[in-house]
């Protein structure tokens, strides 16, 4: 950390102390000093705004650091709140650590300021901080009231809300600490769990593992939730077994509406020192530029909207806020309309996956009296449906394969069956949407067909091929007016 940045609040100055806590804190407005002075020294970098007043009439910021020289098309969004539980102090100056080293000239974040936006709330619930008592308003929760269309009943939740739907970022993380006595206790360190809160679990353990490795690197320990504590947290766990379970709250915290609203890779980390918890959010920032194993894109893995084992409907669209709004769009509302299916395994070369939003056809597959053949019968419902479609190709595709099983599958069921809202007999999408297939093995070449077609005969329609690991991929991306159509298959011929 050469090239530290000065300010006049010093605690850091000192370099850190045994036990890693806070002995002061900054005040509101020496806080707003220290961003004021960031904002004239590093305008290309950094700026904030004060997203509104707190119930005791303080500023709550919203801090944004980015390369601002750079369009936001293709970042990332990352949304970083602290000290949403109001007396936990040391996340607001974890987070000003944070800024300060994302501030740096060092090519490590220069790269992260181009790939990333980063927006944070340093001090989520000044009341909460300042005046550290559980009498003060809203001093315990900024997220109490939450729910999970994104309602709040704290003025300071409303703020946070509200930039999660702005940014739909692809990550949230927020940043819990020690509580009130932390001249006396320690909260144990850990990233991605909050013991007995389902909501503040990352879904991606990579990720969680890198931070948690980046901390290692300075001596830091961490605490892993179920992996370390062997116990499983479950919702509903049955009676007389309760004490096997991390029993787990119905309430819903930030990451939990971030996760409902916009799909984040969403959780809490738990900082007793602040440069832990700094450089785990660094790394955590860092893997956004990155490529991850078996994405198409650089960034945040969260683009697959509706899985069904090997087959997978994802969001599209060229730029990171193309697959942001594709991704919002399909997530919130529009994927439960959809029901979906692909022969139960790859067989001898060609793959098929179909999509339909026709209550008919849903209710068709899990009713088929000859399941075996359902293959057969998407064939002649698709000739019957579709316009374009080769029926013929298709059939010499799968001709071997009439009697293997399809799957199928509607998110509102959450199980083989037809959508509950069988009224909605047509959907309309905004943004594309994309269909992929995977294989576990490598493949040296395929040929995509959409309807028995070749995709390359579609206008608009692009393919992508691609490893990951062992894995194979395989994706066409549709614009968004190809669900008028009701239904579709998209099925590759592939060569070992
Ligand atoms: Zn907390």
């Amino acid at each position: 950390m050469n090239s530290r940045i000065k300010y006049s609040w010093n605690r850091f100055e000192d370099g850190f102390d045994k036990t890693g806590y806070a002995r002061e804190f900054p005040s509101i407005a020496e806080i707003a000093e220290i961003f004021g002075r960031w904002e004239k020294q590093f305008s290309d970098r950094f700026r904030y705004v004060v997203a509104g007043k707190s119930q005791l009439g303080q500023d709550v910021f919203r801090c944004e650091i980015s390369d601002f020289g750079i369009a936001d098309d293709d970042k990332q969004n990352v949304l970083i709140t602290a000290c949403e539980h109001g007396g936990e102090r040391n996340p607001t100056t974890t987070a000003i650590k944070l800024m300060e080293m994302l501030l740096e000239d060092n090519e490590r974040v220069a790269k992260i300021r181009r790939k990333v936006r980063t927006v944070i709330f340093p001090c989520a619930n000044p009341d909460g901080y300042t005046h550290f008592s559980p009498f003060a308003a809203n001093s315990e929760c900024v997220y109490a009231g939450y729910d999970f269309v994104g309602r709040s009943n704290t003025l300071e939740g409303e703020y946070i809300v509200g930039a999660i739907k702005e940014l739909i970022p692809e990550l949230m993380i927020s940043v819990h600490g020690t509580w009130r006595d932390y001249e006396k206790s320690v909260v144990q360190e850990d990233t991605g769990v909050a013991m007995a809160s389902i909501f503040s679990r990352s879904y991606h353990k990579y990720l969680i593992e890198q931070m948690n490795k980046e901390g290692e690197k300075f001596g830091f320990a961490y605490a892993g939730g179920e992996d370390d504590d062997e116990r499983l947290i479950a919702n509903n766990v049955p009676a007389g077994c309760e004490h096997k379970f991390y029993s787990t709250g119905p309430w819903v915290n930030t990451p939990g509406v971030a996760y409902s609203l916009a799909h984040s890779l969403a959780f809490t980390i738990e900082v007793a020192n602040d440069f832990s918890g700094a450089v785990r959010l660094i790394r955590a920032l860092e893997l956004g530029t990155e490529r991850w194993q078996g994405a198409l894109y650089e960034g945040y893995p969260v683009n697959v909207i509706a899985p069904l084992g090997l087959s997978r409907i994802v969001s599209a669209g060229r730029s990171a806020q193309n697959r942001r709004y594709s991704r919002a769009e399909l997530w919130n509302d529009k994927i439960r309309n959809f029901c979906y299916g692909t022969i139960q395994y790859p067989l001898k070369g060609a793959n098929l996956f179909y999509w339909t939003t026709l209550p008919e056809f849903s209710a068709f597959t899990t009713s088929h009296p000859e399941k075996r053949l359902l293959v057969d019968s998407l064939f002649d419902f698709l000739s019957r449906n579709c316009a374009q479609v080769n029926i013929r190709k298709l059939r010499k595709l799968f001709n071997e394969q009439l009697d293997y099983p399809v799957s199928a599958y509607s998110p509102v069921t959450g199980g083989y069956g037809k959508p509950k809202d069988s009224s909605v007999d047509r959907v309309e999408l905004d943004n594309a949407f994309g269909l992929q297939i995977r294989l576990p093995f490598k493949v040296n070449d395929a040929k995509f067909y959409y309807n028995g077609i070749p995709v390359s005969e579609f206008d608009g329609v692009e393919s992508h091929c691609w490893s990951g690991g062992n894995w194979s991929y395989f994706q066409i991306d549709l614009p968004g007016e190809f669900v008028q159509n009701g239904i579709g298959v998209f099925a590759i011929e592939y060569f070992v």
